[in-house]
């Protein structure tokens, strides 16, 4: 989540990622969702979100928009069709759905969010959230790619998945970077500080962090459940 006080924008809410933030904002004050992509892990709450907007005791006098990306629609409503019993309604009796064009800039109140194609084995897409001049940028799950790069150009702070362990190599089509690819692409980048997420419980936050400052001088920091960090 991004929070600049007045309009807070969760980027991607995968498995336990709802439990996790509501200790930081409630459901009720959330301004918008961002999935960039739809594989389930950074997306799937958004069907207990469904149920707590539904149900909770915290409601909203508007729908929630959620942005979701090309063919994310369809996706989404495929897999609930499944329990949704309520019918057509099930999601749209609280969700604002939208599908994002990523070639296009999408403005959520005072914010302006801009896209780039990401080096995943699905369509997935790296957002860069702006706003007063400050600015962070999501990497989504990707390779390193030119066009992450490019879109991460001297953000503030770089938010990137280091999915790969130490020294570990995919095979075949590649998806996913380790905490020294993102180090390399933060460095290319010229970006202030790199947040590294979207890690196994097999690394640990000293690899992680040694094997991104082997390409990257700033500021490392690794993202944990509950961590949060001042963008001032
Ligand atoms: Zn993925
Ligand atoms: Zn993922």
């Amino acid at each position: 989540m991004v929070d600049d006080g007045e309009t807070p924008i969760v980027l991607d809410l995968g498995t336990g990622a709802l439990a996790n933030l509501r200790r930081h904002v409630d459901y009720d004050r959330i301004a918008a969702v961002v999935i960039s992509h739809m594989h389930a892990d950074h997306f799937i709450d958004l069907v207990p979100l469904r149920y707590a907007l539904r149900y909770g005791p915290r409601r909203r006098k508007q729908k929630l928009p959620v942005h979701l990306p090309p063919g994310g629609l369809t996706m989404l409503r495929t897999l609930v069709s499944a329990f949704a019993h309520e019918g057509g309604e099930f999601l749209d009796d609280v969700f604002d759905l939208h599908e994002y064009d990523p070639s296009r800039a999408l403005a959520i109140d005072g914010a302006t969010l801009r896209f780039a194609h990401t080096a995943h084995y699905i369509p997935a897409f790296a957002v860069r959230w702006e706003r007063h001049g400050a600015s962070v940028t999501y990497s989504a799950d990707t390779a390193p790619d030119e066009r992450v790069v490019a879109l991460a150009r001297e953000t503030d702070v770089f938010v990137c998945e280091a999915t790969l362990r130490h020294g570990e190599v995919e095979p075949g089509i590649r998806g996913h970077s380790s905490a020294a690819d993102a180090g390399r692409m933060a460095r290319d980048a010229g970006v202030g500080r790199l947040l590294l997420t979207h890690y196994g419980e097999e690394s640990t936050a000293r690899d992680l962090d040694e094997d991104a400052r082997t390409n990257f001088a700033g500021d490392v920091l690794v993202a944990d459940d509950h961590r949060t960090f001042d963008l001032g």
